[in-house]
């Protein structure tokens, strides 16, 4: 774990160094859970954002867009129950001064009690070798089903206090099981308090005449209010889906994960309406398209699964995380939710405005049921960058960190590097890089030797580099290596496009979901 943690620490201190993401404000010390994204950042960034809204808004053509504005009218957020019910449990250790959230101090026990069985397992695989049955195992060790049985309990205990929204109990719970702070190490805890996550600002000039108005905490409603719109001016018949990407913010209590937990972070939201009743069918299509959208980025099937909810949101009929095996364990990046007709009916209600839909199929007129598909951008940005971060011992006694990310999202697709900075080498490389910017986003390197020009682009990631050197002048072909396999291999630079292209491509990977 601690191994992990290090890992961690080093992939915040790397994403620093290569202009991935700074600390927000970082001159003036920073400003907490708030991030910038660098040169190289925000080239991933929108390469992660154009893999979700092309495999949503292009590949299905009953998907479509929109952009809607991150102020809305007070009132959407007292109808989708954000203001009375947008709340995290909090607890306070007096010792430490420290506060956490008091269902993931629990839900963190619970892993632990995971954690137990499967080290007794692997205890046992040693042990045993070969013949070593895992089931059987499970099935009669003594130590498994007392940690089992205990897993279960407190599992059982919690999910109904959090459904109860029962603060008292949930306090109990980690009295109980004697959950000590990580900080002070002691279980002096305040009672458990109920924290509304809405950032909230004014609007308009008076003091009388001005508006208190929310940052928007996710961008699904801006979906939900323009359902009408969107339906009529596009025709849409049911089903059909809403997508959108844009920025969302909460006050959130605990952020000590980097940019896991942000308080002002991007969402890739896509709303899909469907009709009462169908609902569950479309939640189970949706859990595998999304499922299957992670995977074909290559970066291991074994590091994805699905995590079902306890505790199901206000609106919510069905619900499940796609979770990514972080160096912190396996954490959701995103939600799959049935979300019934709640929203709809709600502003409904509120604004007094009929939000229907006529079906022409069955000559009735209903409020569509919503499959949600939610993801945060810079959470998918963390487990790209977590599962690409590798360090690898080259040579005898070198090593080298490598970003084996997915081509497609890297933020070079190649480096063009003169072996010397004369004899006309700079002028051949700028001529190629002039031919592959229209493509390709390719970057000029001319200092240091090439060993570590290679380096620093293994470092950020970059699937080629490409040297021109002499011979480059006398028959126009050039090195190519390849970042992963460091294979160098020499092509007519004619053929560049077509390399790079086929590796980096879109479209290839889009196949692949088809
Ligand atoms: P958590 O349980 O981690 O607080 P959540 O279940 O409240 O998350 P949702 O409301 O389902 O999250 O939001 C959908 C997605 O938005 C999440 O899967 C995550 O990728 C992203 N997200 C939510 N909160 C944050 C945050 N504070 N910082 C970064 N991304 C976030």
């Amino acid at each position: 774990m601690a191994q992990q943690e290090d890992v961690f620490k080093k992939i915040v201190a790397h994403c620093k160094e290569y202009g991935f993401v700074f600390p927000s404000s970082e001159i003036y010390d920073g400003l907490g859970a708030v991030y910038d994204y660098g040169q190289n950042g925000v080239e991933l960034k929108n390469n992660i954002k154009r893999y979700w809204w092309d495999a949503m808004v292009k590949l299905n053509e009953n998907i479509v867009g929109i952009d809607s504005a991150i102020f809305m009218h007070p009132t959407i957020w007292k109808a989708s129950g954000h203001v009375d019910a947008f709340n995290d449990p909090l607890i306070d250790n007096k010792d430490s001064k420290k506060r956490y959230r008091a269902d993931v101090l629990i839900e963190e026990q619970i892993a632990k009690y995971d954690d137990k069985i499967a080290k007794e397992v692997a205890k046992a695989a040693k042990k045993f070798g070969d013949s070593f049955d895992k089931e059987k195992f499970l099935a009669t060790s003594v130590h498994c089903q007392e940690h089992q049985a205990k897993r279960d309990a407190l599992h059982a205990r919690y999910a109904k206090a959090m459904n109860d929204n029962d603060l008292n109990e949930l306090r109990q719970i980690i009295i109980d099981e004697e959950i000590v702070c990580p900080i002070s190490g002691t279980k002096n805890w305040t009672d458990v308090r109920q924290f509304n996550l809405m950032f909230s600002t004014e609007m308009g000039s008076t003091a009388e005449g001005s508006m208190k108005i929310f940052l928007r905490p996710e961008t699904a409603q801006g979906i939900f209010v323009n359902f009408l719109n969107v339906q009529k001016t596009g025709r849409m018949k049911i089903p059909f889906g809403i997508a959108q990407i844009g920025k969302a913010f909460r006050n959130e209590i605990v952020a000590r994960q980097f940019i896991f937990r942000m308080r002002e972070f991007e969402q890739m939201e896509m709303q899909f309406f469907v009709r009462p009743g169908e609902e569950l069918k479309w939640f189970e299509h949706w859990k595998k398209v999304r499922l299957n959208w992670h995977k074909a980025l290559g970066m291991g099937d074994e590091n994805y699964r699905y995590h079902d909810h306890d505790k199901l949101a206000h609106y919510a009929n069905a619900a499940t995380d796609i979770e990514f095996r972080m160096p912190f364990g396996f954490k959701e990046v995103e939600g799959i939710h049935s979300r019934t007709n709640f929203d709809l009916s709600q502003h409904q209600k509120y604004s007094g405005k009929k939000i229907q839909y006529f079906d022409p199929e069955l000559n009735e007129n209903y409020v569509p049921y919503v499959i949600e598909t939610s993801i945060g951008v810079d959470r998918m940005f963390l487990s790209i960058l977590c599962g690409a971060y590798t360090e690898e011992v080259v040579g005898d006694n070198d090593t080298r960190v490598v970003l084996k990310l997915p081509a497609v999202l890297s933020p070079v697709k190649a480096a063009i590097m003169p072996l010397v900075k004369k004899d006309g080498l700079p002028e051949k490389a700028r001529e190629i890089i002039n031919d592959l910017k229209f493509d390709f986003n390719v970057q000029y390197d001319e200092k240091d030797s090439i060993g570590k020009r290679y380096r620093r682009q293994d470092a950020i990631g970059t699937p080629f580099c490409i040297t021109v050197d002499h011979q480059t002048l006398e028959d126009g072909t050039v090195t190519i290596r390849e970042r992963d396999t460091m294979e160098q291999e020499r092509v007519p630079a004619s053929e560049l496009r077509s390399i790079i292209g086929k590796k980096t491509s879109f479209t290839e990977l889009f196949k692949k979901l088809s």
